[in-house]
């Protein structure tokens, strides 16, 4: 049986959703509710709450109380990680259910999103093992008569903004690290793609979270996300979107000094050696640009690929390109589903009209496919530009879709240098056989995660994070916790003498 109060099914009449504030379902005080459409079919499926300032100061007074004085900022580690055991067992039974309002919103493959909603499970996990880990250090300090010691003790209130494109995967990176460390959550998802975080809250009060420690105001990001990252009772901002945004959130954020962190935009390389595997290499490219119709900060949208074998990846890439099946991401046997919604769709055709402009060749695509039965969805061709150069905005803008620049080098040198040379520093992928370049190409990438013959694997354990305008901090990996935590220094004065009060000691 599942747990979701509301079944996930889709064929009721247009659900109308509150927000979780304080253990309540809320309506908005507002008293509007703007529709939530499937870019599939262009169906508006549900209506989301348009949440204001006041719902923003509801929340945030929820979430300070329940860490100021309610039980769960006294719980011990251990009692914190039972109950993310809790929730982890819920959203195990409940993961095609969240996969498919996911779908049904944001229009990615079925496929995908149930990956996804069931790796929620190993975030909650891993981190509920951490959860009574979160240990001190004591110090041997250089003065006698003084005992020394840290505690690393939670932030307080965080605020999560999330992205459309991976709303509770995104979501959880932030939330397990935070939980863990014993902190309280307001989240504000993307407004194209807040139903499933809204359902997600369900599962918290059914794992017996105390109210007020997981919080979910809905609105657009102006008024109800600003108003969030510019709450003073808001101690630490967990962001992810554009780099653009970001900007404006760390601005904000520092009006009252609450820590960011900040998970941006991408324009990840590629980068196919002469002595790679192709079959492999032409898989590894097709995994990181046209997975997810594109729309991954990780996408290796950039393709560097050694001369000699250029025309050959090319035609391999092209093939697949070409046989690549469009169609409704509820099914199986579909490989891409539309983009998220009709401004994307536009912006994307923007591109590629850009890419023309620009000099760049068509290689396969470079439009909205003319299938009939494609006509209702926000649907555009996996595209691959070739005679691209490093310059142009199609291979220096995060386009977010399914469009490949490709760019040939010369040799190792050229192949590095052209790879650094962009405002991002989010991933990178690096094929080759032989084993020292590897190493040394991984050393060299000014990137927060490098692939070797490989592309788009995350995990919990593994620290994830970008360079430059790709974002600040990490997620995810044990390390991610201290993103979440205050170090306290404490002294204890051992000896009981009397000291100068006019020196430092
Ligand atoms: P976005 O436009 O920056 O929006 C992200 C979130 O911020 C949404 O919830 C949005 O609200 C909210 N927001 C907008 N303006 C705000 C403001 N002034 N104050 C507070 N919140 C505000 O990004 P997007 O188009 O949704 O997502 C795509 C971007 O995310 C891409 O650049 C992609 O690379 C990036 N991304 C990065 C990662 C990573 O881990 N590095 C992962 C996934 C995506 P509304 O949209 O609801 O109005």
């Amino acid at each position: 049986m599942s747990d979701l109060i509301v079944d996930p099914s889709g064929d009721e009449k247009k659900r109308s959703y509150s927000m979780l504030i304080d253990g309540d379902w809320r309506p908005p005080t507002s008293g509007r509710r703007f529709e939530t459409v499937n870019p599939f079919d262009g169906a508006a499926w549900a209506e989301i709450p348009e949440g204001t300032e006041a719902d923003v100061d509801a929340a945030v007074g929820a979430a300070r109380a329940a860490f100021d004085s309610g039980p769960w900022g006294k719980a011990t580690g251990t009692e914190r990680a039972a109950a993310m055991r809790r929730l982890a067992d819920l959203v195990e039974r409940n993961a095609e259910a969240l996969a498919r309002i996911e779908t049904t919103d944001n229009g990615k493959l079925l496929r995908e999103t149930h990956t996804q909603t069931k790796a929620l499970l190993g975030w909650l996990q891993y981190f509920a093992g951490a959860a009574d880990k979160i240990e001190g250090a004591t110090i041997p300090a250089d003065k006698p008569n003084y005992f020394l010691y840290t505690r690393h003790e939670p932030v307080g209130v965080v605020a999560a903004i999330t992205p459309w494109n991976s709303p509770l995967l995104l979501l959880i990176w932030k939330l397990a690290p935070a939980l863990a460390a014993g902190c309280t959550v307001v989240v504000k998802p993307a407004e194209q793609t807040s139903a499933s975080t809204l359902e997600f809250g369900r599962l918290f009060e059914a794992a017996g979270f105390p109210s007020g420690v997981f919080n979910v105001v809905t609105g657009t990001g102006p008024d109800c996300g600003r108003a969030l990252i510019r709450h003073p009772g808001v101690d630490k901002v967990a962001f992810t979107g554009s780099t653009a945004t970001g900007i404006a959130v760390m601005k904000d954020a520092a009006d009252h000094l609450a820590g960011v962190s900040l998970e941006l935009g991408g324009k990840s390389p590629n980068i196919v050696f002469d002595d790679a595997d192709l079959e492999e290499a032409t898989n590894g490219v097709v995994a990181g640009i046209f997975a997810a119709t594109g729309q991954t900060c990780i996408a290796g949208s950039r393709l560097l690929v050694q001369q000699g074998i250029h025309d050959d990846l090319v035609a391999r890439l092209v093939e697949r390109a070409a046989r690549i099946k469009l169609g409704d991401p509820l099914e199986p046997a579909t490989e891409m589903g539309p983009v998220a919604f009709p401004e994307q769709q536009a912006k994307i055709v923007d591109y590629l009209d850009l890419g023309r402009h620009e000099g760049a060749t068509v290689a396969t695509g470079g439009g909205v496919p003319g299938d009939a039965s494609l006509a209702g969805g926000c649907f555009v061709e996996p595209t691959i530009f070739t005679g691209v150069d490093n310059g142009m905005r199609i291979a220096r803008e995060e386009i977010f879709g399914p469009v490949l620049a490709v760019i040939p080098f010369a040799d190792e040198e050229e192949a590095v240098r052209i790879a650094n040379d962009s405002d991002f520093g989010l991933a990178a992928g690096v094929w080759t056989g032989d084993v020292r370049r590897a190493h040394r190409v991984a050393h060299a990438l000014r990137a927060g995660t490098v692939w070797v013959n490989s592309y788009r694997a995350v995990s919990f354990a593994a620290p994830f994070g970008g360079f430059r305008q790709s974002g600040l901090g990490r997620e995810s990996g044990l390390e991610s916790i201290r993103e979440f935590t205050e170090v306290k220094t404490v002294w204890i004065e051992l000896s009981g003498q009397t000291r100068d009060p006019f020196s430092i000691g």
